[in-house]
């Protein structure tokens, strides 16, 4: 899973619901106005929207719900181009969502955008309500251009990057997701050059992945193939290792979430050895998906849309026909989805020495690449957890070694 808009995962490890936190994904539109080569979600011509009745049964279940009183509910608009769906529907929802929720309840909003459509009205809009907002920019035009296109092939660099100057100025809570293709591995000084001089605060990468329609990437149909696998380590690690470089001596301007989010981790572990990461998409309720129709899909947002022989097209419920989040409990699909998952995530538990500091993580990722969730490492975790991981370690014990004043780098190492 990775579309997070908030850059600095909470890695505490989160109880289940309903006392915790759940992060709910609207697709309120699955209409994109680019075609980018690497997405994933299907559907991204059509221009239907979410009506006022299932945006009030998605509020309902949620932030209006006695029994959700103690969940922390985060709305996140993504998939295809939240923007597209124009300013009126979003204030329209948000004000919705404010009339329906029950008083104490806790919520925010985030969203995940391409950046082509933000207005300065658009920014006032996020910054009045207060959404996190992460906007997906790949790095320097011959890199974000190389794949984000629009549909007429037109290159999309410069519209995004005016979109994040735009957040930026009006002091909306702004951080970039960046992804990384083969090509780009290449390029680690160029790219953390590019974002330094932006101005973000924060910076987050997802790999490109097999995911769902995108079924072939950049590293091959194959990236865990017998010669594939380590050829393409050795490329990450060496961009994580030169970024890590790159980064430490700016790291109070900038965060990089997957350094922060390991140095955290590996925090905690040295505080508590039985710490482990709890990724929201592992946990019961800790991700509820709500598609355009009402239709429900959990753990991880990649399978709203999917079709599988196993789970069907992954549905779990319907707004408008639930009268609880909990009913979700009682579908059959998810009995099916829950006891597969925790398998794979019990494997990662018993045999893998990251399992602290990920705590089984990319779950979509590994149905997409295996078609089974029993098996569970992936390229994605391979690239995104242990290699960060080994990249991260080797960085602060080279920044130890140094003795660099300020903060110590040996408080995070284990
Ligand atoms: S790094 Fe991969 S194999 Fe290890 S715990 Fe995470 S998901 Fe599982």
């Amino acid at each position: 899973m990775n579309l997070d808009a908030s850059i600095a995962e909470d890695t505490t490890p989160r109880k289940e619901t309903p006392h915790g936190f759940t992060l709910v994904v609207l697709q309120s539109s699955s209409l994109c106005n680019l075609n980018c080569r690497y997405c994933y979600v299907p559907g991204r011509m059509a221009a239907e929207k979410m009506d006022n009745e299932t945006l009030d049964a998605a509020f309902r279940l949620t932030v209006g719900a006695e029994d959700r009183r103690k969940v922390t509910h985060e709305f996140l608009w993504h998939a295809g181009e939240p923007l597209a769906v124009g300013l009126p529907f979003m204030r329209n929802a948000v004000e919705r969502c404010v009339d329906i929720a029950l008083a104490d309840t806790r919520f925010q909003f985030t969203v995940q955008t391409n950046g082509v459509l933000v207005t300065p009205q658009w920014a006032r809009f996020l910054k009045e309500w207060n959404f996190g907002v992460g906007i997906s920019i790949d790095g320097p035009h011959f890199l974000h251009d190389a794949n984000r296109r629009n549909w007429a092939n037109e290159p999309t660099h410069d519209k995004a990057r005016r979109g994040l100057d735009i957040l930026l100025n009006e002091g909306c809570n702004t951080s970039v997701l960046a992804v990384l293709t083969k090509d780009s591995l290449d390029y680690p000084d160029e790219i953390f050059d590019y974002f330094l001089a932006s101005g973000t605060p924060g910076l987050g990468f997802n790999i490109e992945e097999i995911e769902n329609q995108n079924t072939e990437t950049s590293f091959g149909a194959n990236p865990m193939g017998k010669h594939n696998k380590d050829a393409h380590q050795r490329r990450v690690r060496a961009f994580f290792d030169r970024l890590f470089e790159r980064w430490w001596p700016h790291r109070d301007k900038i965060q990089i979430r997957e350094f922060v989010d390991v140095m955290r981790c590996a925090s905690a572990f040295r505080a508590d050895n039985g710490f482990s990461r709890s990724p929201d998409e592992g946990r019961m309720l800790g991700i509820v998906t709500i598609m355009r129709n009402g239709k429900v899909a959990t753990f991880s947002p990649e399978f709203a849309g999917a079709t599988s022989s196993a789970y069907g097209d992954f549905v779990v419920g319907d707004v408008h026909t639930m009268s609880s989040l909990n009913d979700i409990l009682a579908s059959p699909v998810y009995a099916r989805l829950k006891n597969d998952i925790q398998s794979g995530i019990t494997a990662c538990r018993d045999n893998c020495i990251y399992y602290p500091i990920c705590g089984s993580s990319f779950i979509s990722n590994r149905y997409f690449e295996h078609g089974t969730f029993l098996q569970p490492e992936t390229f994605t975790c391979v690239a995104m957890r242990q290699t960060v991981a080994e990249a991260a370690f080797a960085g602060l014990a080279h920044e130890a070694k140094k003795g660099h004043a300020g903060q110590s780098p040996s408080a995070y190492q284990g």
